[in-house]
């Protein structure tokens, strides 16, 4: 019985997605849900309003902020972090061990805060940088999506310079020229070469 445990474990990966704003992110993650299954995608919680669109429990658990403090306080959260100086996003931790002790694999799309808080804290977690084809892509894609006024385009597009130089802190980067492929390269180092930090 342990060594079967031990076995699923040692086939189940932690695997962090980060990368600047507007990089696809959201979008590769969720091609990776729906595309395989076999990933686990990490619901996290926020205290942001809900899109048109969004559910609650599959997209983020939506909360307010008496609650993501009482998840706080009782330890509930892997990491959690205040992203471009407005909401708390946090990563509930149960669901993640759960998965893990049973060999499945997860993957985190979070912000460069939080990938640094879970290697930290799990080191053996996989750490993958997502890199837009150019720095003017990344401008057309920000502005292409329409969801920012020009001011907040602009903090983020100056997070997004301190975010790139932040990539060496990471196990693998990966280009998202197209979603599917961006998202295959990513699946592939979770099942294949994902064994945690190569850094020295
Ligand atoms: P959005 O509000 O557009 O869904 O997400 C905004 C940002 O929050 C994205 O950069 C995303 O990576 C980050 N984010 C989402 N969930 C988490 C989380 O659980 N922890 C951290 N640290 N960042 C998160």
């Amino acid at each position: 019985q342990r060594e079967s445990t031990n076995r699923a474990r040692r086939r189940s990966r932690l695997v962090v997605l980060a990368g600047p704003t507007a990089v696809g992110k959201g979008t590769v993650a969720s091609y990776i849900r729906d595309n395989y299954p076999d990933v686990l995608l990490s619901v996290s919680a926020t205290t942001r309003a809900p899109r048109q669109g969004e559910v609650d429990g599959v997209h983020y658990f939506f909360v307010d902020d008496a609650e993501f403090d009482r998840m706080i306080a009782e330890g509930e959260l892997l990491e959690y972090a205040t992203v471009h100086n407005s909401y708390r996003y946090g990563t509930p931790r149960s669901p993640i061990e759960k998965a893990l002790a049973e060999g499945s694999s997860v993957l985190l799309e979070i912000d460069l805060q939080g990938a640094r808080q879970v290697r930290a804290r799990m080191p053996e977690a996989t750490l993958v940088f997502l890199l837009p084809p150019t720095w003017d892509e990344l401008v057309r894609r920000l502005v292409g999506r329409g969801t920012e006024d020009a001011v907040e385009r602009a903090r983020r597009l100056d997070t997004a310079q301190v975010e790139l130089a932040a990539q060496d802190e990471f196990d693998y980067r990966v280009t998202n020229t197209t979603v599917g492929e961006a998202a295959q390269e990513v699946v592939e180092l979770i099942k294949t070469r994902g064994r945690g930090p190569r850094r020295a």
